[in-house]
């Protein structure tokens, strides 16, 4: 990691790229000159907006490129929550006589609480469960489907534990049965290869900040043939598929972090997943009682999600954080909310672990030197909070939630 020093802290190691990325050094120099000297609106008629239009285009190519897709699939947005909402809700315009949206029940509340949304108005929703090891059965949504169906969305991987869906299995039974398929692949991008000249999706979200762009950029991939309803109205920016001024600093940004992923994503992936892994195994090693959420086989390779039995994940993250560690229990969108995780709750881990999770993502820029220091702290840590716990395998965990005795 580049270091981070945060005042009166010291060194921050940073474990949390699911929740958000640091910037690339290469595309803060790209961005640069697009807030200052090139400030031109891309849609005036001068010679100066020329080139910031010229430059939207390059970065609409860059991120065509990592995706394999055309350039003018590319529709910008402000971040990956507004193209998950942009897309279901084209999908009911599109077909306003079908009332019935399929999902899961482990989507990231851009997909998740709209979709609550939808129900209140009226709209049959189903939501897919998934198994212990948070994998979802394609068979469930073969069953669900029906000609009542107007868009299914299934998210690429999941954001608290990195399990993958099989969207291209989905996508091809969505396409044989003419049902609109969208996917939230906001965590997948740029930290595995995507084609989506082979995948049979029809929307796909992507968020900046995910990927070492910066947070405020967002793209929402449309392929050619599907219609599109545009959920931002105004003027006729995005070939009038997104109205208002482009945020041209952050799309540029967001086609240099496009092409950076691209040129490195095969090293990266095998580099990162070495230091998750080796993190993981450490952990699991040093810490009874502890256990990996979901399927270790498929999943990203920056993402663990790690339950310490016994103990209440926020009394970890506040002892992580005093020690300079950034970690997350869930969803960043999501933390501060009551309750342990949806995601957990739908994989349906025991009780004495589901409180005890915490998702620890690497980046490009995680190094062993630091996965070292976090596997000298976070043990001592656990071994603390359990000495203080009223919780223990033998005592059990009848009273959790409520006083110790
Ligand atoms: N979808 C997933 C899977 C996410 O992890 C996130 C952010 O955490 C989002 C959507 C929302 O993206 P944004 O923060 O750009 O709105």
């Amino acid at each position: 990691m580049r270091e981070v020093y945060f005042e009166k802290k010291g060194k921050i190691l940073y474990l949390d790229n699911n929740a958000t990325t640091a910037i690339a050094p290469e595309v803060i120099e790209a961005m640069q000159p697009y807030l200052w000297e090139h400030f031109g609106n891309p849609s005036s008629a001068y010679t100066i907006s020329r080139c910031v239009r010229r430059a939207i285009e390059e970065a609409r190519g860059q991120i065509a490129g990592l995706l394999g897709a055309d350039a003018d699939e590319i529709v910008f947005t402000s971040c990956g929550t507004e193209s998950d909402n942009a897309a279901l809700n084209s999908a009911l315009e599109e077909y306003p006589e079908r009332r019935h949206v399929i999902t899961t029940a482990v989507e990231h509340p851009a997909v998740l609480n709209f979709a609550r949304r939808l129900q209140g108005k009226g709209y049959r929703v189903t939501f897919l469960p998934v198994d212990p090891l948070g994998r979802l059965d394609p068979d469930q949504l073969k069953a669900a489907i029906d000609a009542d169906t107007a868009v299914v969305s299934v998210m690429h991987a999941n954001n608290e534990t990195g399990v993958f869906f099989p969207i291209d299995e989905i996508g091809a039974f969505c396409r044989e049965r003419g049902v609109l398929f969208h996917t939230d692949a906001v965590q997948s991008i740029g930290k595995v290869p995507v084609d989506l000249k082979k995948l049979p999706v029809d929307m796909l979200s992507l968020s900046g900040h995910k990927l070492h762009a910066p947070k405020g950029i967002g793209v929402l991939y449309l392929r050619k043939g599907v219609s599109f309803n545009p959920y931002v109205i105004g003027g006729h920016q995005e070939d009038g598929h997104r109205a208002g001024t482009e945020n041209v600093a952050s799309i540029v940004g967001l086609g240099r972090a496009c092409a950076l992923a691209g040129a490195h994503i095969a090293e990266e992936q095998t580099a990162v997943a070495a230091l998750r892994d080796r993190l993981e195994h450490g952990l699991l090693q040093r810490c009874h009682d502890t256990r990996v959420n979901g399927d270790c086989e498929h999943r990203l390779p920056n993402t663990t999600n790690i339950s310490f039995g016994y103990i209440e994940g926020e009394a970890i993250l506040m002892k992580l954080d005093a020690a300079g560690i950034c970690a997350s229990s869930g969803s960043a969108c999501s933390s501060g909310s009551d309750g342990p995780s949806h995601v957990l709750q739908a994989m349906a881990v025991p009780v004495e672990y589901i409180r005890g999770s915490v998702r620890f993502s690497l980046s490009r820029y995680t190094t062993a030197d630091e996965i070292d220091q976090a596997l000298a702290i976070i043990p001592r840590i656990i071994a603390d909070l359990r000495l203080l716990s009223p919780w223990t395998p033998e005592r059990g965990i009848a009273c959790w939630g409520k006083s110790a005795d």
